[in-house]
């Protein structure tokens, strides 16, 4: 039981060492690998014929996953009127009912497994793990969400005087507008849609462009799940077509958002000029996250952590680690083992179960990621540069890098992928570290390794970040048990996956009756 006497239900993951699991897991996801994918708009439960455009396979641009047809303008429309429509049905049925929904979607995600597992693999180009741990994240933010939205939903009764009763309850607000990314097209965008759902709203959601077909397959669900069609649509297409006419438009009473931080003020700025009602924005965004390492760690479990905070993923959470900040009487040591450990990592397809590391999202991804990489080769000490093996010139990959600088200046915007930057301090220089990380603004998470407790409390306690990681990896949040989000240039809150998350998407009302 959670701390709020919740059962704790968070899915099992599966044992990749037993062939029994593996075997059919990898026959279910080669048939689905062979089906021709379509996505396009859900409007009302309806999606209008076309050829669309296609999506390859980061990991293999001559393969084809399948294709999406846009949302146009007129869709945009539908979607908000029909929504607009339905939200008071949907909020005044019995939370129960919304909340049996997300579990029943959560029962189909796992019956659908091998299917959802083919997308991420093929379509975001997530190597088998992490797609699992992405499934298992869905699924537990369905089943999460939905156990707390019967808690919170309830009304609570509060004190007042004899003769006055006083509630207090959550309501849905109206039409939700859920934008989400190609980094966890599943995980992020179930959560952001399951959270409105649960909380009474109907939901629009526009998916990251690279990753329609995985959003379109989740809404299917949902829908089967017994979500009314004319509650959720789905509106793939660009941010300015779809994103920005959604924001715009004065019906939408809530936006949840995860993506950068330039998106998120793009959309803050829409909201506060289009008039209208004042509503939320839940904005999810990057990082710069760092790592301090002090001369009493342990180098072996650094260069573990480091090794899968910084290039597991392929570098491309918003959690993942950028700067490891190191202490000079530790730093050879961690430096070395670092270049020996990095360079076992496998790059390669991400379905085969020998790879570690898989591509990047798209062309454009690797394209900012090797100018960025030409640069640091010029203006820093380069520590290692991974190679590229045979067989994976098709695709957008980028091998694991390492860069020494001196300074945070160094690094003006977030660089998402594998690649590390690490900065030498001298011990007296530990809080001039901690000051230029929090000066650049952003908070999203921080990694701690030391053997001495006062200073991992000591740095706790004055950085504001919203997920600590003390001497262990800083990736991988759990759903109901490391609530995720940060601060700052990194975030509004409140945090997935936590207790507090579904009274943002919620209007709060007082009823005070005269007994
Ligand atoms: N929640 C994820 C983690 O803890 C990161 C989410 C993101 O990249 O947006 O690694």
């Amino acid at each position: 039981k959670d701390l709020y006497g919740a059962e704790r239900l968070n899915s099992q993951g599966a044992d990749l060492s037993d062939p029994t699991i593996v075997g059919p897991l990898l026959t279910g996801m080669a048939a689905a690998w062979s089906k021709p994918w379509t996505g396009g708009p859900i409007v009302g439960g309806l999606t209008p014929a076309g050829n669309g455009r296609p999506i390859v396979d980061p990991s293999n641009n001559a393969r084809l996953v399948g294709h999406v047809v846009e949302a146009t303008a007129e869709d945009v429309e539908r979607a908000l009127s029909l929504a607009s429509a339905a939200h008071h049905a949907w909020s005044a049925r019995p939370v129960t009912e919304r909340a049996d929904c997300l579990t029943r979607a959560a029962d189909l995600m796992e019956r659908d497994r091998d299917e959802l597992l083919a997308l991420l693999t093929r379509e975001a180009g997530k190597v088998l793990p992490d797609a699992i741990a992405e499934l298992r994240e869905a699924v537990d933010f369905c089943r999460y969400y939905a156990t707390r939205a019967c808690a919170d939903f309830q009304p609570m009764v509060m004190p007042g005087p004899t003769g006055e009763r006083n509630e207090l309850r959550l309501t849905g607000r109206g039409v939700f507008v859920c934008i989400s990314p190609w980094n966890f097209p599943l995980a992020i965008f179930a959560g952001q849609v399951a959270a409105a759902l649960v909380a009474g709203n109907t939901v629009i959601a526009k998916p990251a462009e690279q990753t329609p077909l995985i959003a379109a397959a989740m809404v299917k669900l949902l829908l089967e799940a017994g979500v009314p069609p004319n509650v959720l649509h789905l509106l793939p297409g660009d941010g300015a077509t779809v994103g920005g006419r959604l924001v715009g438009d004065r019906r939408v009473a809530g936006v949840a958002f995860t993506g950068s931080t330039e998106t998120a003020h793009l959309i803050n700025r829409t909201l506060a000029t289009r008039g209208g009602a004042i509503v939320p924005f839940i904005a999810e965004t990057g990082g710069q996250n760092a790592m301090l390492v002090d001369n009493s760690a342990l180098p072996e479990q650094v260069v573990d952590d480091v090794v899968t905070s910084a290039f597991r993923s392929a570098g491309q959470r918003c959690s993942a680690l950028r700067v490891l900040f190191v202490q000079d009487g530790i730093a050879p040591k961690v430096i070395e083992m670092l270049k020996g450990a990095a360079a076992e990592l496998r790059l390669g397809d991400p379905a085969l179960l020998s790879t570690d590391v898989g591509p990047v999202i798209d062309g454009e991804a690797l394209s900012i990621l090797q100018q960025h990489v030409e640069r640091m080769k010029r203006e820093a000490v380069t520590l290692f540069e991974g190679k590229l093996p045979y067989g994976c010139a098709n695709g957008s990959f980028l091998a694991p890098h390492a860069f020494e600088i001196t300074s945070l200046d160094q690094l003006p915007r977030e660089v998402f992928g594998p690649v590390l930057h690490v900065i030498r301090f001298k011990g007296d220089k530990l809080d001039a570290m901690l000051d230029a990380i929090e000066a650049t603004g952003y908070g999203l998470t921080l990694g701690i390794h030391t053997r001495i407790d006062r200073t991992a409390r000591k740095i706790a306690e004055r950085m504001p970040v919203g997920n600590i990681y003390i001497n262990r990896n800083m990736i991988g949040a759990v759903v109901g048990v490391q609530p995720f989000g940060g601060e700052g240039l990194s975030g509004t809150g409140p945090k997935a996956g936590g207790p507090r998350y579904l009274a943002r998407f919620a209007a709060e009302r007082t009823l005070t009756i005269n007994t």
